[in-house]
């Protein structure tokens, strides 16, 4: 249903977790995927080595800290040299972490908002000129319901995605018509990321307060991100979906 043949789509965090799920549901519509990472080589070679290759498509893998700009750069250098186009930005790497107000750390409040605010903006600087030119270019930043509902004693990562939620409304307007800038709102999800919450009897307590009762998968939230991506979304922009099983009804 979900024809992507021919586009060109860079996943930032694609590893592991949801962006390795989004990673894999492109490529089995038909685009070619750029693997973004930042150290987990092994996990990224595997997610490559998996990826469906329709003929004409061309799979690439980068390694960088998106906390470094220089790192951005490069990435886009391969894109253009080996691409020369790109469709769809998926900006999607992360951490979470906590980080009371009271102890407030200061080194860890920047790292959060390098990589989770910063690095989408200068992703989306990079990738706008190339957008620009596709049929249907678009952009999916992953925010949180943690931007929705706040989330306490991790106040800097709730912040970083309420400005997520903040650039997808004001680029939606900024970058139309030519490209779309939409955001998923994903709650609990069964990653790495948020492994920690689920130990003990933390699992059985998230879900129980979820209203369909279960944790994401992280092929539960690729779905709704690749849609979005996709031409079944061409009248949607500047939309944040919630997927949360019903727990945050925002927006
Ligand atoms: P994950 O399993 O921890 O994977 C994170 C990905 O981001 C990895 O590919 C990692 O690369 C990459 N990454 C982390 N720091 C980076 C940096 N400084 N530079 C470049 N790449 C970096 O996370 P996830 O659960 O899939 O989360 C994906 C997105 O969903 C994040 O934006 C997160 O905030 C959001 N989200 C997650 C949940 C949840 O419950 N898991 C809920 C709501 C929203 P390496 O593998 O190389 O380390």
């Amino acid at each position: 249903m979900i024809e992507l043949g021919g586009r060109k789509v860079l996943v930032t965090g694609g590893s592991r977790g949801i962006g390795a799920a989004c990673c894999r549901l492109f490529a089995a519509a038909g685009a070619s995927v750029l693997v973004h990472y930042r150290s987990a080589k092994s996990d990224a070679e595997r997610v490559l080595s998996s990826l469906a290759a329709p003929v004409g498509s061309a799979h690439l893998a980068f390694r960088g800290d998106l906390a470094d700009s220089t790192a951005i750069e490069e990435m886009f250098d391969l894109i253009q040299s080996r691409w020369g186009s790109l469709d769809c930005l998926v900006n999607n790497a992360g951490i979470w972490g906590p980080n009371p107000l009271r102890e407030l750390d200061e080194e860890a409040l920047a790292e959060t908002l390098a990589v989770n605010v910063r690095a989408l903006f200068l992703c989306g600087r990079a990738a706008l000129p190339l957008l620009e030119e596709s049929a249907d270019g678009s952009i999916v930043n992953v925010s949180s319901t943690a931007a929705q509902r706040g989330e306490a004693f991790h106040s800097p990562y709730a912040a970083s995605k309420g400005a997520v939620i903040a650039m997808t409304k004001s680029w939606s307007s900024e970058l139309a018509p030519r490209v779309r800038v939409n955001s998923v709102a994903p709650g609990w999800v069964d990653t790495d990321m948020s492994a920690s919450a689920y130990a003990g009897d933390g699992r059985e307590r998230i879900a129980s307060e979820i209203p369909l009762r279960r944790i994401a998968t992280a092929e539960d939230v690729a779905g709704p991100i690749v849609f979005l991506a996709s031409p079944l979304a061409r009248h949607i922009t500047g939309e944040v979906l919630n997927v949360n099983g019903g727990s945050v009804l925002a927006g």
